[in-house]
């Protein structure tokens, strides 16, 4: 929010689309054993031998996707990387690639971009992607980001959202709704930012959900974790849009119902007391909220025992027969219908 006045600012047309390119990707380095060819040529080379390729890409648009008055643009970098890789992992595939665009407007100095690259270099060293390719171009108004995420899997781990049978157990890992209620709050700073800017906000009492929503993490580890249980899922989808519309996704796909269990939604206490102090009903918060880029998968009952103790994995429900529909299953024990944009328009 703040703009440091001392700040280099070189203009990015000092250097040219070429230069540019070279500057922003001098420190990527290949690691992969996949990758063939990385940045330079015309294209990328990778060879997956035996396995099988999974692909994903998704586009960011300032102001639809980010707000640059309150998301660093490291932070940007990491989470447009995240975004992709959240898709790869829910696959339960390994992330090996990326390619990255960019659009930007000569409002933007070199120290900008390099900051978003920041971001994106840390992610890729993180969780171990190589930085293949992309393409830079103008805008004549905000910061776009496209990023493509390659990644393999052999072809009997691959996980589709098809594939749920009645009875499975319904389960998602972490907690859900933080980064929405961390946007609300930077939401709301940002209003009284701009009310009075000498105002500095006290933030410490949200750092996990604030987290949440400017640095997101993939959950890699997830996929670690249930090959280490022996546990594959018969579905799987990570949650971007909210708990409610991936259940969906999961149920049409795979052609059955389901009950979930509202006193089961895992949430975590700054979720609690943040939607406390917003008003907000935190299980619309994490059925409809979004951004949380956790996993949600369905196990079958056999597995359960694996999974019971672990404290990354939450079961919230299971998987019916088609004919008995979605639900919602509330503290009070009633039924609702679980519907995309969620249950409040219900009354129970
Ligand atoms: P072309 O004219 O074939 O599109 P470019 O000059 O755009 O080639 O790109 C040169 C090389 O740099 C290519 O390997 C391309 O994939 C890579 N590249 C271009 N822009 C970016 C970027 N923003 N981030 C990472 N790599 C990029
Ligand atoms: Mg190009």
């Amino acid at each position: 929010m703040i703009e440091d006045k001392n700040q280099q600012r070189t203009d990015l047309g000092n250097l040219g689309e070429f230069g540019l390119i070279e500057h922003l990707t001098k420190n990527f380095k290949i690691h992969q054993k996949t990758t063939v060819k990385g940045i330079g040529d015309d294209a990328a080379v990778m060879d997956f031998k035996n396995k099988q390729v999974v692909v994903t890409t998704d586009l960011l648009v300032e102001g639809v996707h980010f707000d640059l008055s309150y998301a660093p643009l490291k932070h940007l970098g990491y989470k447009s990387v995240m975004v992709n890789l959240s898709d790869v992992y829910a696959m339960n595939a390994q992330a090996t690639q990326i390619t990255v665009s960019i659009a930007v407007s000569n409002r933007f100095p070199l120290e900008a971009l390099e900051q978003l690259y920041e971001g994106i270099e840390t992610a890729a060293k993180i969780y171990d992607v190589d930085v293949v390719g992309g393409d830079t171009t103008s805008s004549t108004t905000g910061l776009l980001i496209s990023i493509t995420a390659l990644g393999e899997v052999s072809k009997n781990d691959v996980v589709y959202r098809k594939g749920a049978k009645p009875n499975d157990l319904l389960v998602v890992s972490g907690d859900l709704g933080a980064a929405y209620m961390g946007l609300q709050v930077l939401e709301r700073e940002k209003e009284v930012y701009k009310v009075n800017p000498a105002n500095q906000p006290d933030l410490n009492m949200y750092t996990y959900i604030i987290e949440r929503q400017l640095k997101p993490e993939a959950r890699r580890d997830i996929v670690q974790l249930l090959k280490d249980l022996e546990v594959k899922p018969t579905s799987m989808i990570d949650i971007s849009d909210g708990l409610s519309s991936e259940i969906l996704h999961i149920c049409k796909q795979s052609d059955v119902g389901c009950d979930l269990y509202e006193n089961k939604i895992p949430l975590d206490p700054q979720v609690i007391s943040t939607c406390e102090e917003f008003n907000i009903d935190s299980t619309t918060v994490a059925l409809n909220g979004g951004e949380d880029y956790e996993l949600l998968m369905t196990i079958s009952q056999a597995d359960y025992p694996k999974i019971k103790a672990n404290p990354n994995l939450t079961v919230i429900g299971f998987i019916t027969e088609k004919s008995a529909g979605m639900h919602l299953v509330t503290r009070a024990e009633t039924k609702i219908e679980l519907k995309a944009q969620g249950w409040k328009n219900f009354s129970a």
